[in-house]
This record gives C-alpha cells, sequence and structure tokens, in this order.
C-alpha cells in the first residue's frame, strides 16, 4: 500500500512509448499510482529497466516489489514479455512479501497467458496461480484495483484486446491499447480527461491521419503512444508521450498539457 497521504487522484507515468519494432524505446506501457497503490499497464521485456528508468526520470519512488497489480491488455509480447521476470521476482527476490500480485486481463487472455510462460515457469508442477493472482476483466463489469474503478472494453486488433478506463474521485484515464481505428471505442474512451491512445502504420492499428480527423477538442485530449521509430508527427493537438513523463490525471485538465 502506497500512503500519500489525502486522496490527490491518480497519476500516470509512462514507461514505454514503442511499438513491437522499436530499437530505441520500450514497449507501450505505464505504471498507475493510484489510491492504493501503482498498477501496472501491461509488462514488456525488460521490466525492470524500464520501471526504474522511467521512476528515475520522473523523480519518483517505485521500487517494483510495490506494483502489486497488473492488467495486461492482450498477449503480444511487446506487451506481456516482462511477466515471467515479474513472477519470478515475487518468487525468488522478494519471497514473502505478501500474497502473490494481482494479474487482470480479459478471460480470454487469463485462459491462454499460461501457454506463454509455462514453458519457462512450470517447473516443479508450478502453475499460474503460484505466480500471480489471475482476476478477470469482465468488459461491461467494473472492477477495483487499487481503489480505482477500471473498466475494460474489447479492441479490433489481430488478437483480444481490452481498451480501458481508470477511474477515481479527481479524474479519469483512457488507454486504448492496441486497436484499428475504432469510432465507437473512441466514443467509449471519450470522457476519460486524458486519453492514451496507439498510433501506428494501420492495418491491426490506428493511423495519426485518422486520429486527425476526429474534432480538435477531443484530439487535444489525446496523447500518443506505440509509435513506430521513425514516426515525426505533423504539428497538431495530437501530442507524442514521452517515457519518464508523469501525467496527473484530473477532470478538466491534464496538469501536464
Ligand atoms: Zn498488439
Amino acid at each position: 500500500m502506497i500512503d500519500h497521504g489525502m486522496m490527490v487522484g491518480m497519476d500516470l507515468l509512462v514507461t514505454g512509448i514503442g511499438d513491437a519494432f522499436s530499437s530505441r524505446s520500450h514497449g507501450s506501457s505505464g505504471l498507475v499510482r493510484c489510491d492504493g497503490g501503482w498498477v501496472a499497464i501491461d509488462c514488456p521485456g525488460m521490466v525492470l529497466a524500464m520501471w526504474r528508468q522511467a521512476a528515475e526520470h520522473a523523480g519518483v519512488s517505485c521500487p517494483p516489489e510495490a506494483v502489486r497489480d497488473l492488467v495486461i491488455t492482450h498477449l503480444h509480447g511487446d506487451h506481456c514479455a516482462g511477466l515471467e521476470t515479474i513472477g519470478f521476482l515475487h518468487r525468488y527476490i522478494v519471497p514473502g512479501d505478501g500474497p502473490v500480485p494481482r494479474l487482470h486481463a480479459l478471460p480470454e487472455v487469463l485462459e491462454r497467458v499460461w501457454e506463454r510462460l509455462a514453458p519457462a515457469m512450470d517447473g516443479g508442477g508450478s502453475d499460474l496461480e503460484d505466480y500471480f493472482e489471475p482476476r478477470p476483466l469482465e468488459p461491461g463489469h467494473p472492477a477495483v484495483i487499487a481503489g480505482c474503478r477500471v473498466e475494460s472494453r474489447r479492441t479490433r486488433h489481430s488478437v483480444p484486446t481490452a481498451g480501458l478506463l481508470f477511474s477515481d474521485a479527481a479524474g479519469c484515464l483512457g488507454w486504448s491499447s492496441d486497436t484499428e481505428f475504432d469510432p465507437e471505442h473512441i466514443a467509449w474512451l471519450e470522457r476519460a480527461d486524458c486519453i492514451v491512445h496507439e498510433c501506428g502504420n494501420g492495418g491491426n492499428h490506428t493511423t495519426f491521419a485518422q486520429l486527425r480527423s476526429l474534432p480538435e477538442p477531443l484530439q487535444s485530449r489525446i496523447r500518443l503512444i506505440h509509435m513506430p521509430d521513425d514516426f515525426e508527427p505533423a504539428e497538431s493537438p495530437l501530442v507524442p508521450l514521452s517515457e519518464g513523463e508523469l501525467i496527473e490525471v484530473r477532470t478538466g485538465a491534464v496538469s501536464d498539457f
């Protein structure tokens, strides 16, 4: 439990902004500081270095064992390849630190995540539950994670993927996750004060031009993530996130804008 006194609202620490092929950036991900502790959104490879670099850049303290909740949007490696590290960390490096971390994901993601992890982690007859407590995210049924209300919605991607809305009394954070351009998904995200939207090369991803077609007041609440290394945005209200950026999620204004 992270104690930062009175409830002040959630903060987003941006930990990775790259796409699956980036040689410059970490996989798209963040750490949300909720009233009840840190929650990871996705868990790419090199997760411990990534978290440390972002926390040092932002000047916040977030030791990896303080992250007790992980939300995994989908099973592409650039979003989940660090789970093995986190599972082993809690089991062997900081044992006795309490219950295993909670793993929140769509039911169909939880059903298959062990297929990815088992060849590395099933030694001695171990199972998923020896490393993580699976917590299904059911679209239409908000969950409470570290004191935040978390809603999920399936996106249009090549594998089951959940977009996210984190809300508390102070504000709401939207997270598109990987998705084709989908106006219905954007309408669902629209009530967020800050919307983190992926921006790629089309196909299973959304393009910059498609996001530029949205009304300008909405664009001004969108920040970009999941960009290819050669992405050079034209001047626009759509500002790319950067790694180590700390965003206060508050109604009406995102202080960092
Ligand atoms: Zn993906």
